[in-house]
């Protein structure tokens, strides 16, 4: 099958979350399974000047109308270091700035304008492509008009829409919806019209031929008041096109075997890298060596849906015994300011670090014992994967993707891979440090969790087939 994905992210060029590493990794999986899958994402700042992605001209110029206007763009093309071929939608005036979607906490005025302008460049590039392709995969708010676009033009594609996350809906004023020339049939309850607002996911939810999530605890949940985030009747209404595929870990790029980011390789037969990780982590964030305590971490946007909130409450508690607390965030600028003045109370024993660092965040990785992971809400929570992956032992509570991630610890059956709870407050996450605090003190015990973690498999292989099934299921059997 050819297919081809619209995103706004894809690792390592232009990400914010998980988003951009599944960009990174579905198209190089389906690609292995002999597909032929490219991408297509904003030429952001600096990506015509990576050499890692050897971008060149294709001579394309697209002439789009957006609203009253004419936007003029360009088409270049790359590769990603793993063979996937990229496509990058330039317009300068649209794209080339400090922030994908905004800055310094504030979304970017015209992100309707940039995205309808994305998604129909998007449709423009499958027209143009030969052979013709079988499926455009959309992901998330900014390429959701993509299935609206394909439908309303009748054009021969399947499409798949996939939702990140719910809470991102690209939700606009009505008078927005000018900016699509979409017919104005298409501004209502059977179209991009939601409560007077202008909302794309809802479209591409409507339009799409097929609608996943990350995770599939998530796809329940996205169908309940408390997890549709509005949408939840919209979601329901179209169940019967919606799937959960639970997303994979990309181990060629996350495995402690083999990651060029950390100082010392290690397996889980040999694990006395971790502890030189550990050391290596301490020092470079400042704090002093931990011998008895647990190392806690956490590497996540700030934003509300990451639980944040229930960490300050146990702050003081969580650093008694010698442990000590790495958080490198970055988004909420209030979560930054208290995250900063918490560790500004601990300075020995608490570091934040504000930001995006990829490199950082493997040797954090590498080097925690124990990863937090308190979400209030988490579609998939890709983190998590890793985590185990690197034998960083999560703290998780039981939503979405990580009710499927993560297995609490059972001392009875001896199984599980972290420590899981249940109701979203304090008291309930700091239950699930003291579990894990007394399992730490006890060595033996701590390292067979840690090797049952590292050998749990979320490679994409499970993933890939699925998305199979889903692709194969719109256009026939016969592809
Ligand atoms: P979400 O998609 O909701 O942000 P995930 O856990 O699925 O959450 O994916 C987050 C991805 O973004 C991971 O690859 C994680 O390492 C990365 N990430 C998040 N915050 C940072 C940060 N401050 N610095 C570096 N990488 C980060």
């Amino acid at each position: 099958m050819k297919i081809l994905h619209a995103s706004s992210e894809l690792t390592p060029f232009a990400r914010t979350g998980g988003l951009g590493d599944v960009l990174e990794a579905l198209p190089a999986a389906l690609a292995a399974r002999g597909h032929e899958a490219s991408v297509v994402v904003p030429c952001y700042r600096g990506l015509l000047g990576d050499q890692r992605l050897g971008a060149r001209d294709t001579g394309v110029r697209l002439h789009v109308p957006v609203g009253t206007r004419v936007l003029d763009a360009e088409i270049w093309e790359g590769r990603a270091p793993n063979g996937v071929q990229v496509f990058l939608v330039r317009r300068d005036e649209s794209f080339d700035r400090v922030g994908l979607y905004g800055e310094e906490g504030h979304d970017y005025g015209d992100n309707a304008e940039r995205f309808i302008l994305f998604s129909k460049c998007v449709v423009e590039i499958a027209r143009r492509i030969s052979p013709p392709i079988d499926v455009i995969h959309a992901h998330d708010w900014q390429a959701a008009l993509v299935p609206v676009l394909v439908k309303e033009r009748n054009l021969p594609f399947a499409t798949v829409l996939t939702i990140h996350n719910l809470a991102y809906q690209g939700s606009f004023w009505g008078v927005d919806f000018g900016l699509t020339n979409l017919p104005g049939h298409c501004f209502s309850a059977r179209g991009v019209e939601f409560f007077g607002n202008m909302n794309l996911l809802k479209g591409g939810i409507l339009f799409a031929d097929a609608f996943t999530t990350v995770s599939e605890t998530y796809a329940r949940e996205v169908q309940t008041p408390e997890g549709g985030a509005g949408l939840d009747a919209v979601v329901r209404e179209h169940a019967h096109k919606l799937h959960g595929i639970l997303n994979g870990a990309d181990y060629d790029i996350w495995n402690p075997a083999t990651d060029k980011f950390i100082p010392k390789a290690y397996k889980p037969s040999a694990l006395a890298g971790k502890k030189a990780c550990r050391a290596a982590l301490l020092e470079e964030v400042g704090l002093a060596p931990a011998p008895t305590g647990p190392v806690f971490a956490m590497v996540t946007r700030l934003a509300e849906q990451k639980g944040i909130d229930l960490i300050f409450p146990v702050i003081d508690r969580m650093l008694s015994n010698d442990a000590r607390l790495i958080v490198l965030g970055d988004g909420d600028s209030g979560y930054e300011r208290e995250l900063m003045i918490a560790s500004r109370q601990h300075p020995e024993r608490f570091v934040f670090r504000k930001g995006v660092d990829e490199q950082l965040s493997h040797l954090i990785q590498a080097g925690a014992d124990v990863f937090l992971m308190p979400s209030h809400s988490e579609p998939c929570g890709l983190t998590a994967m890793y985590a185990l992956k690197y034998g960083a032992l999560p703290i998780a509570r039981a939503t979405g993707g990580l009710y499927q991630i993560v297995q609490d610890y059972d001392p009875a059956h001896d199984s599980g891979t972290g420590f899981v709870f249940h109701d979203y407050n304090p008291e309930a996450l700091w239950d699930a440090i003291v579990r894990a605090k007394r399992v730490f003190a006890d060595a033996p015990a701590w390292k067979a969790i840690v090797q049952r973690a590292m050998k749990a498999d979320f490679s994409w292989a499970r993933a890939v087939v699925r998305f199979e099934e889903v692709y194969r299921g719109l256009i026939g059997g016969a592809a």
